[in-house]
């Protein structure tokens, strides 16, 4: 029975009895009744105490449930693994300063962990989580304590932060990606990591959350696709190219069976001799409208894409038959993409177009950027393993514009380094370049690796590049990438310039 009821029917039995009382036994009762109201009196009071107790129990589980709804609510907004908000907590979190009208200033930071993938896939993810770990608390040292740290997706930061103008946000994002390049050690690993950032400020054009989150990512995709840039500001051109990129796409598709590329090959010369040493493939696509398109507009989106395994192996297939065509002692150098690399058979399907070519391993260099390290470095390892160990030789292109490390040349079969033209021909160029060149030029002549200088364009700049140590050199100033038929001219007059002077000698 309920307490309230306990104490009714007290109630109503002690009245309804008195007045029986009174009734029956008159004045006589009433030390009777006395004793009832006494007995009743007990009765409330034992009622009213378990009325309380209730009363009170229910306040506590009121209490508590709504404890536990919090806590639930925010367990679904906490990335278990690191202790920052997940999306939804992120987008809570920056959803209250526009809410509050406390928006102005917003910075958006997205991050995303070089290597990561490798480092789960070789060592577990009990590893992979502590390294998870340790990055939010990196993170959460070095941003300011007002600003939304979340981790999305498997490897991705997000930081949201209020600041004083662009020059902060680009000396934050600076210290942040020095803090997280820094080596760590896990349970007996040494970890090397770092992370692409892409950043985007609330201007008056991002009206809401959801724009500001896209330009964020739209910038971390280029932070991540450029060789040069680990940060990248948005911009609006980033989104013009965005259209651009499906345009693109769907073009590239197109052009692939329509047979609208070329190939273009672009001689490398011994500085020593001044004689042709190899030729760089170099794709071309004629575009019927848009007339010629450079490899940097549309590369990319090959890669994004997938396209660039079928276009890569078009292009080797075809350099390689154009090379069996040269003499023996010229060879070949052809770029390849990370993602080429990694596609399944990729070491496979070169030497297949070597053997169907006719052509020697030992004629045909690969062109990789440091890149192709950033993502994953075992099946790099395996790749280049394989064509080393049938002869293919390797080349560090671009060197100077990523992480520079030595240690992928300790580590990797290379045989050449090409340093890039923004140290020869860039517009910074100058005695510090110059110190890098003859630097790199002093390890390749210790460690026996050729280098070559990119970008000549000048009599002078070729000069100072060969004072400097460097065995091969190529640029304008020796001839731009020809259609096949003028790279075989370019040979035939060489030939033909040898013979001639060993008729005059
Ligand atoms: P890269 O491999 O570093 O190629 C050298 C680039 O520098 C070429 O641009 C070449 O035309 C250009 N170049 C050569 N000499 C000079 C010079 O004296 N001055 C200046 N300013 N530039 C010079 P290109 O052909 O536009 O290629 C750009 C990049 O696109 C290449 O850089 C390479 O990373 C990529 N690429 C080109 N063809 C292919 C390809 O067949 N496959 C892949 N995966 N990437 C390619
Ligand atoms: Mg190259
Ligand atoms: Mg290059």
């Amino acid at each position: 029975m309920s307490p309230k009821r306990t104490m009714l029917t007290f109630l109503i039995g002690a009245i309804c009895g008195g007045a029986m009382a009174l009734l029956v036994l008159g004045e006589g009762s009433v030390p009777l009744i006395a004793s009832g109201l006494a007995l009743l009196s007990a009765g409330i009071a034992l009622a009213l105490a378990r009325l309380l107790t209730i009363r009170a129990r229910d306040t506590n589980a009121a209490q508590l449930q709504a404890e536990m709804a919090v806590e639930i609510r925010h367990r679904a907004r906490t990335d278990t693994v690191t202790g920052l908000a997940n999306r939804e907590g992120f987008e809570v979190a920056i959803g209250q300063w526009f809410d509050d009208g406390e928006q102005d200033g917003t910075f958006l930071f997205w991050l995303d962990l070089h290597r990561f993938t490798e480092v789960n896939d070789t060592l577990g993810h009990q590893i992979g989580d502590k390294v998870l770990h340790e990055m939010a608390e990196r993170l959460r040292k070095r941003a300011p304590y007002d600003a939304i740290l979340a981790r999305f997706g498997s490897d991705e930061f997000l930081v949201g932060v209020r600041l004083a103008g662009k020059n902060e946000a680009e000396a934050l994002a600076g210290a942040i990606s020095a803090d997280l390049a820094t080596p760590m050690r896990i349970s007996g690993h040494r970890i090397e990591s770092g992370a692409a950032i892409g950043i985007a400020e609330l201007g008056d054009k991002t009206s809401s959350l959801e724009d500001l989150m896209q330009q964020a990512d739209l910038a971390l995709f280029h932070a991540k696709s450029g060789a040069r840039h680990h940060i990248c500001f948005f911009n609006k051109a980033m989104s013009r190219n965005l259209v651009r990129r499906k345009e693109i796409e769907a073009e590239l598709r197109a052009a692939i069976q329509k047979d609208e590329l070329s190939i273009y090959f672009q001689p490398i010369i011994e500085l020593e001799s001044g004689k042709i040493r190899a030729f760089e493939a170099l794709v071309r696509w004629f575009h019927p409208e848009k007339g010629e398109l450079i490899p940097e507009e549309f590369i990319p989106v090959a890669e994004e894409t997938g396209l660039i395994i079928t276009l890569g192996n078009w292009i080797t297939r075809q350099a390689a038959r154009t090379c069996a065509t040269w003499p023996d002692h010229i060879n070949l150098a052809v770029n390849l993409s990370p993602v080429q690399i990694r596609a399944p058979g990729a070491a496979l399907g070169i030497l297949e177009a070597l053997k169907e070519a006719k052509l020697d391993p030992s004629r045909l260099e690969l062109e990789v950027t440091e890149n192709l390290f950033i993502e994953g470095t075992s099946d790099t390892a395996r790749f280049m393993d394989e064509l080393a160990g049938e002869g293919v030789r390797f080349a560090l292109d671009d060197f100077g514009t990523g992480y520079s490390s030595l240690h992928y040349i300790n580590r990797y079969p290379f045989r050449t380094i090409k340093v890039d033209r923004s140290f020869v021909s860039g517009p910074n160029n100058g005695r510090r370049s110059d110190a890098i060149i003859r630097a790199v030029a002093e390890m390749g002549a210790t460690l026996g690796l050729e280098i070559v200088a990119e970008g000549l364009e000048t009599a002078e700049q070729v000069a100072n590049v060969r004072r400097a140590g460097c065995t091969l050199g190529q640029g304008y100033f020796f001839s731009r990438a020809v259609p096949d038929h003028l790279a075989a001219k370019l040979l035939v007059e060489e030939e033909a310039g040898d013979s001639a002077k060993r008729r005059a000698s």
